[in-house]
């Protein structure tokens, strides 16, 4: 594993592995589960099997539940943040600008005072 480039295998007969479901499979429907980030996981179930209230998301593994607006609360030990993604969170860019142009001007201010030396 030098060169990091991965070789695909062609999907030989591919297609035809569907066809062995026809007959027996159960109905299916697909539920849609959202998570904290926005994410969309689709998992299908049996028509009439017990749908469970929270899916695990696939693209990011938080929990995820089947109403968008309200999804469920993201665990407090598996999703680390900085401090810096707290910020900005809060923050807007422009904010941040603001925020950032005051801290100057008070530093200018304050080194002009003679309270702060560099
Ligand atoms: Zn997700």
């Amino acid at each position: 594993m030098s060169s990091g480039i991965a070789i695909r295998g062609s999907r030989i007969g591919g297609s035809a592995s569907s066809e062995s479901e026809r007959g027996d499979a159960a109905p299916r429907m697909r539920i849609s589960y959202y998570c904290a980030n926005g994410h969309e996981t689709k998992p299908a179930f049996a028509v009439g099997a017990d749908i469970p209230e929270e899916w695990e998301c696939t693209k990011c593994g938080l929990p995820a539940g089947k109403d968008k607006q309200n999804t469920p609360a993201r665990p407090h030990t598996q999703v680390y943040k900085s401090h810096l993604d707290y910020v900005k969170e809060r923050r807007s860019a422009d904010e941040a600008k603001q925020i950032l142009g005051d801290a100057l001007s008070m530093l200018r201010a304050r080194r002009a005072a003679g309270e702060v030396i560099y």
